[in-house]
């Protein structure tokens, strides 16, 4: 149940009854608050209803990749909020991956059940719900024919012939329209004309790169699970957990940096361990432990991943150059899956040697960008493995034994 009353923020309360399977959301316009089904619903109450009826909610786009020879493999990767899950979900691979095809599946929630001990997923929404600022055919432009028709926008701009447009859209901006406050704009105005977090809401039948498997019932199986955020510094482009445990402990202890879109100060490293921070529906310690346990059901489970688009230089440029080039590290990931490439064993995991990688006709990155790219640097991990026992603290003892046995195992690797 939802109203808006007043949208006074001192009478502001979402609360969710899990064991009523109840939601009651006052005095929000935000869409996070609004749409019930999606935050409130397939994550909060979900991830408790999961953890009660052994299965997994999460905050996880899920993709298709095919293989020019026709295998395919279906990841599922979890991303803070702002850190590229629609834009992963719809990547286009670069020019000369000539035969493989990356397919969406879902871009926001994945919920996943254990059958013939693999875990198989499925996308519970029937549509995106997308941040609109910056959004091209040049940055997403699968994202971009999902938005051509049947389409609500919220906070955007209205230009004088009717159409829609934001910050960061295609072509030059309109001589004229009305921002989203509902007042005259110009290119001259100091305001933005669609707010930051305007967003579009659309159908994924509208989707043209949609998987054709989007509508099983029991999901498509899972070859590997991928943890990411924002870091400028520490954590390599792409490595890979020693096992399942190990792989728990990743995402317990992952990260991002604040943007200026989000509120307070830039680029303070925040924990959101598996991006679940703001959604899971109880404690979270217990959460750990129910990820620990579902490991030890599954024979054959996802390898496990950790990717960062974001590490910088030491001039403050991003190092890699992202979105679809990430195909790069993906297809290193289905290369793992299927045993047919090596890495180098590191303290913190499996990261791939310049060779393992297929970096053909990507001029934007330097031999030494790479380097850069790849490397563990042991004074910034002393940093953030003290940053993971600062966080597991301040949980207030729940965080189970086995996490706390792999940081010590993790410090352990760093000093041998
Ligand atoms: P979501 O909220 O997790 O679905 O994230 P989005 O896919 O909407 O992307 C959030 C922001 O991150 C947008 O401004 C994107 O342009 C940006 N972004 C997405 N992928 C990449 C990438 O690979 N590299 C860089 N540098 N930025 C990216
Ligand atoms: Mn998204």
């Amino acid at each position: 149940m939802h109203s808006l009353l007043d949208v006074n923020p001192e009478r502001r309360f979402i609360c969710h009854f899990p064991q009523d399977n109840a939601i009651l959301s006052v005095g929000s316009g935000y869409g996070g608050n609004v749409l019930l089904s999606k935050k409130c619903l397939a994550l909060r109450i979900g991830s408790y209803l999961a953890r009660q009826q052994g299965w997994l909610a999460e905050h996880m786009l899920i993709l298709g990749v095919e293989s020019p020879e026709g295998k395919k493999h279906y990841v599922a990767a979890a991303f803070p909020s702002a850190c590229g899950k629609t834009n992963f979900a719809m990547l286009i691979p670069p020019k000369h991956f000539a035969g493989w095809k990356v397919t969406t599946v879902g871009d926001d929630i994945a919920w996943m059940q254990i059958r013939d001990g693999r875990l198989w997923a499925v996308n519970p929404e029937n549509g995106y719900f997308g941040v609109v600022p910056g959004t091209s055919c040049k940055s997403n432009p699968n994202a971009m024919k999902s938005i051509e028709r049947d389409t609500l926008y919220t906070n955007v701009a209205l230009t004088d012939n009717g159409d829609v447009w934001w910050e960061g859209k295609d072509g030059p901006p309109p001589k004229h329209a009305i921002d989203w406050r509902g007042n005259d704009w110009t290119p001259d105005s100091k305001e933005k004309a669609a707010h930051p977090n305007s967003r579009f809401a659309t159908p994924m039948r509208n989707n043209p790169v949609l998987d054709s498997h989007v509508e099983d019932g029991h999901g498509v199986p899972i070859s590997a699970i991928i943890f990411g955020g924002r870091r400028s510094d520490t954590m390599p482009l792409v490595f890979q957990a020693f096992n399942w445990e190990h792989g728990t402990y990743i995402g317990a202890t992952m990260a991002s940096e604040t943007t200026a879109a989000a509120t307070g100060a830039v680029g303070q490293v925040r924990r959101d361990p598996m991006a679940m921070l703001p959604f899971c529906g109880y404690n979270i310690g217990d959460y750990f432990r129910h990820w620990l346990e579902t490991g030890k059901r599954l024979s054959n489970p996802p390898l496990i991943f950790h990717v960062n688009w974001f590490r910088k230089s030491s001039d403050g440029k991003f190092l890699w150059p992202g979105f679809g080039d990430n195909m790069r590290v993906l297809k290193w990931i289905i290369d793992r899956c299927e045993g047919r490439v090596g890495a180098n064993e590191s303290a913190i995991g499996h990261i791939p040697r310049m060779q393992d990688l297929d970096l053909d006709e990507l001029s934007a990155v330097s031999p030494n960008q790479m380097h850069e790219l790849l490397k563990v640097n042991a004074e910034e991990w002393m940093a953030e493995i003290a940053g993971h026992k600062k966080f597991f603290d301040s949980l207030g003892g729940v965080v189970p034994e086995e996490l706390l046995k792999q940081r010590e195992n993790l410090q352990a690797r760093f000093v041998k």
